[in-house]
């Protein structure tokens, strides 16, 4: 059977969520091969082995934080020699998408960023992507070399589909170029508790019908009672309410949670263009004529500060 490379997102080898939808997608196209590397690489077998990989190559040099991403270009690189895969498949974070790039160009493949869907077809793996502020949705093939394909957070359900999970060490040569740009600090971001935007499976957004940084409050507690992340619009964060790092839209973030609330949000194609693949969309605002109102699954028309807080006690209740 075809082999698929799958690129693992950890952190000291615990594996983030969008990797194990990316097995879920790779069985879907043959045998998947894990590739994980750096501190921690070997501890993300037994969840990768829960979740279909029937092999797991790893490399735990150092290289790979002590330079950017170079070095995980080159052990991918590595990995494709080996595998001889039909794809390889990349978490679509800013790094992935990086790296799927920059693997691409040395080994001469077509690449497909921001896929929402992927599937086999008769000339090889198929990627669905959501296109224009997803006025369209296309479908792809790879027709140059093996298919690299970044997909999106949230695309694909996680499912538990035991296999062998054999650790293999990968031999990675780094070229000079590899170590060429040295990473001299990392400060952590202060952490809020809740998801990561990009990944969360339900997220609560706040615009310019918040009215105020501090009005945030009644948005974040409606996302603390789901276990949320907090979005927000362009307008809102211009106007200093809310962190640009929070910002959901085309200059922003893209998120393609299983729910997605807008309070207060319009729905500028712009706003759109950051949310409109999320599964289930939910908005609230008292305009019954805001575009948000064309795209949504369900919609309240009502102020924001008498429904998000009702909502939040409803959500408490409920989980007793
Ligand atoms: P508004 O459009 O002002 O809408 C506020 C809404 O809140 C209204 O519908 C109103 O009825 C409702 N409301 C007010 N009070 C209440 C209440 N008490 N209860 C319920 N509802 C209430 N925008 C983004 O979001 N993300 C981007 O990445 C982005 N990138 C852009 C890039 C470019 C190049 C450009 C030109 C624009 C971009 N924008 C982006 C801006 C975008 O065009 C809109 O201006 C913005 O999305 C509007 O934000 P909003 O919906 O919060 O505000």
């Amino acid at each position: 059977m075809a082999e698929v490379l799958v690129y693992v997102d950890h952190v000291d080898g615990a594996v983030r969520k969008p990797t194990l939808e990316l097995l879920t997608l790779a069985r879907r196209l043959g045998d998947p091969v894990a590739v994980a590397l750096g501190a921690g690489a070997g501890a993300t077998a037994g969840v990768l082995a829960e979740h279909g990989a029937v092999k797991v190559l790893t490399d735990e040099a150092a290289e790979y934080a002590d330079y950017l991403v170079v070095p995980k270009v080159e052990a991918l690189q590595a990995a494709v020699a080996a595998v001889s895969p039909v794809a390889v498949l990349v978490p679509s974070s800013a790094e992935g998408k990086e790296v799927a790039a920059r693997l691409a160009l040395r080994i001469t493949s077509g690449i497909i960023t921001d896929a929402i869907d992927v599937e086999a077809g008769e000339s090889g793996p198929v990627a669905t992507q959501s296109v224009f502020a997803a006025s369209f949705t296309t479908r792809s093939i790879v027709t140059t070399g093996v298919a690299v394909i970044t997909v999106k957070p949230n695309s694909a359900p996680v499912e538990a589909a035991p296999a062998a999970g054999t650790v293999e060490a990968l031999t990675v040569t780094f070229s000079a170029q590899a170590t060429g740009t040295k990473v001299t600090g990392r400060t952590p971001r202060e952490s809020t508790g809740r998801p990561e935007l990009t990944e969360a499976a339900i997220v609560v957004s706040g615009g310019r019908g918040v009215n105020g940084a501090e009005n945030f409050a009644v948005i974040e507690a409606l996302a603390d009672s789901l276990g949320a992340a907090v979005g927000a619009s362009r307008a809102a964060v211009d106007a200093g309410w809310y962190p640009h790092s929070n910002q959901v839209g085309q200059t922003g973030k893209s998120v393609s949670p299983q729910l997605y609330i807008a309070s207060g949000i319009s729905g500028a194609i712009q706003h759109r263009a950051g949310m409109q693949t999320s599964k289930t969309i939910v908005a609230i605002n008292k305009d019954a004529e805001a575009p948000i109102f064309d795209l949504v699954d369900y919609g309240v028309v009502g102020d924001l500060f008498d429904v998000v807080p009702a909502l939040t006690a409803e959500v408490s209740t409920r989980k007793g």
